[in-house]
Parts: structure tokens; C-alpha cells; sequence
């Protein structure tokens, strides 16, 4: 634990999934809030973050939860901003900091606002990190080390708040840029967004393809396959909801890369191999800066021990 002060007196985190759990470690091993409050709907998760220590209050009253805290974090997957929103609402003390932690920016503060008090600080935020796991056992505090984390905040915001917002991930291990809703909306369409979508969508062609057995596909997904199918194993609630929700962007990325795969597919019916060439010594190159600014490893085989696949 640092030896900085508390940056909150009571931080409550409601939705204790990956994100949630992990923010509740991190806060702890990094002294950032004196008494850290989880809030679930599940009486079965509250159990499991009593019996994990990772709260000092757990409980499935969302309005309890957020009474007196001075700082709230939204965990939910996308749909459930709103809902989540308006039952504390009434609960939210007076310049408290709230925020969440959606992938899909503008619909959640759409959700959101609507709802909010006078009087509280609005600070939504994203933070580019995760894995393929769910559930408060999932998350851990490293999480957001060396991670960004992206706020979508109003003009207006309060400054104060706003500094000491950027402070609490800062502390989480973050990097914190600021932008508006649309634009990170479309920015993670293209970085995140639709190569999910088209990881889920490899995954079932492959277990789709009748002349190709299952065992084949399993037996020989080192070739590129095994890749995706780490990304298609993300949470299903979740990125239903972020499809549901960043729909303009993702349909306007979408519609690029229809026209860029056409292209390819031209390219190799027409044996241009240049064309093929080209593009592929480009990617390589954003390849190359994703791991020179440390977003990524240069092991080979992604850094996986050999013959522990
Ligand atoms: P998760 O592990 O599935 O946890 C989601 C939590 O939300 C669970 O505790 C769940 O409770 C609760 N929940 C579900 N429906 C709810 C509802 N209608 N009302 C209230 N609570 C509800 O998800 P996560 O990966 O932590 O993601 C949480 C948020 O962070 C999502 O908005 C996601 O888009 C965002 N995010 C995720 C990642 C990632 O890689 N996973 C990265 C950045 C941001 P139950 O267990 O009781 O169902």
C-alpha cells in the first residue's frame, strides 16, 4: 500500500464483474479510498466478494451502496446504465464524482444523464483494458497497469473533480486521455468493436464448415485460428450490448472494411500479389509501434511457453 492519501472516503463500485473487482483490488493495494463499498445485484456474487475480502461493504442495496460515497462506478454491462442509474439517483450525495465504466460511451451517457442530480460530477469513462474472463473471481489489480483509460466528460465538467478523477487512475496504473463520446465511439469501433466482430464471426464460420471436422480445427488453430478464438470467448451479454449500443460506428467501420476485404478478394483472384504485398508490409508496421509503445509483446508466439498451448 502507498503511502498517498485517500483520494475518496468511500468508493463504491457497483457491478462486481472483471472491471469491478479489479478496481475494488486495485483500490485496496494502492490505498485510494478509505472504505470501499461493492454493490451486486447477485446475492451470490456479494457472497463471493465477502468470502474474496475485497470490500469492506457488500451489499444488494444499490441505494445503501452509494449513500455518503464520494466517488461511484458503474460496472454494468452496457444496457443496464440507465436502469442502474436511476434507482441511486435519489442516493447520490451532493459533489460526488460518478462514472462508469462502458465500452460504448455516447449511449451510456445517454443512458445515464437523463437521471443524474444537479450538483453530482459526471465523469464517464472507458478503460481499454480486459481479458476473455467474467465474474469477480476474473479480475485482478494489475489490470490497468500501463493501460489507457479514455474520459468522455462534458465541457463543463468540474476541474476539481475532474483532477482528482484523473488522479484515481493514474494511481490505478492508468493513462488518461480525454475526448468526446462520438469520437471514442468511433475509435474503438475500429481498435476493438468490429475485430471482435469479426473474431466471432471466423469462430462460427470454422465450426460451421462441414468439410473441415471439429478435431482439425482444435489440432491445428496454432495456424492464426487460436488467436481469435481467444477474442470469441469474450463475455456474450457484454458484446451484445456494445453492438447494440455503438451502432453508427460500428456500421460505418464495418461498411470500410467490407470495401477493403472486396478489394483483397479481387487481388487475389486476380494473382496482384503486389497488392497483397503492400498491405501486409503496412500492417506489419502498425504491428511493430502497437509493441513499441509497450501495448503488446514482441515474444514470439505472443509469449505463450512452448508446447503450453
Ligand atoms: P462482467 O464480468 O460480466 O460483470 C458485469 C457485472 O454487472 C456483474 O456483476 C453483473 O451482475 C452485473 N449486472 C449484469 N446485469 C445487470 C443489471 N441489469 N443491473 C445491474 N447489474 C447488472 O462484466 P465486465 O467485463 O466487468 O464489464 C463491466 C463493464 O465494463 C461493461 O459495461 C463492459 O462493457 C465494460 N468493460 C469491459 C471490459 C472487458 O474487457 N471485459 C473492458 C472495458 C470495459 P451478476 O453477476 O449478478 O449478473
Amino acid at each position: 500500500m502507498s503511502d498517498a492519501p485517500f483520494l475518496f472516503d468511500r468508493l463504491c463500485v457497483i457491478g462486481i464483474g472483471l472491471i469491478g473487482s479489479s478496481i475494488l483490488r486495485a483500490a485496496r493495494s494502492y490505498g485510494l479510498a478509505r472504505t470501499l463499498v461493492a454493490a451486486d445485484l447477485s446475492q451470490k456474487v456479494i457472497g463471493r466478494v465477502e468470502e474474496l475480502g475485497i470490500a469492506d461493504v457488500a451489499t444488494t442495496d444499490f441505494g445503501a451502496a452509494v449513500t455518503d460515497a464520494d466517488c461511484v462506478i458503474l460496472c454494468v454491462p452496457s444496457g443496464a446504465f440507465g436502469v442502474v442509474t436511476e434507482i441511486i439517483a435519489p442516493h447520490l450525495k451532493q459533489g460526488a464524482i460518478i462514472s462508469d465504466t462502458g465500452s460504448v460511451k455516447g449511449a451510456v451517457v445517454a443512458q445515464m444523464s437523463p437521471f443524474l442530480p444537479v450538483g453530482v460530477h459526471f465523469i464517464p469513462a472507458h478503460p481499454v483494458a480486459g481479458t476473455e474472463h467474467s465474474g469477480p473471481d476474473a479480475g485482478f489489480a494489475e489490470l490497468f497497469e500501463n493501460r489507457w483509460c479514455i474520459f468522455t466528460p462534458a465541457e463543463d465538467i468540474d476541474a476539481e473533480a475532474l483532477a482528482r478523477y484523473r488522479a484515481f487512475w493514474e494511481r490505478l496504473g492508468s493513462r488518461v486521455e480525454c475526448m468526446t463520446p462520438e469520437h471514442h465511439d468511433l475509435v474503438l469501433a475500429v481498435t476493438s468493436h468490429v475485430p471482435h466482430l469479426i473474431a466471432y464471426n471466423i469462430v462460427g464460420t470454422a465450426d460451421d464448415l462441414e468439410a473441415v471436422t471439429q478435431s482439425e480445427v482444435i489440432k491445428f488453430s496454432a495456424g492464426g485460428f487460436r488467436d481469435f478464438t481467444r477474442i470469441a470467448a469474450s463475455d456474450p451479454t457484454m458484446w451484445r450490448d456494445v453492438f447494440l449500443n455503438n451502432k453508427k460506428a460500428v456500421l460505418e467501420v464495418l461498411g470500410r472494411f467490407s470495401e477493403d476485404l472486396a478489394y483483397l478478394q479481387r487481388a487475389i483472384r486476380w494473382g496482384e500479389g503486389d497488392k497483397l504485398f503492400d498491405l501486409f508490409t503496412r500492417t506489419r508496421a502498425v504491428r511493430r509501434s502497437i509493441i513499441d509503445q509497450g501495448q503488446e509483446t514482441a515474444a514470439p508466439d505472443f509469449g505463450r511457453p512452448h508446447g503450453k498451448q
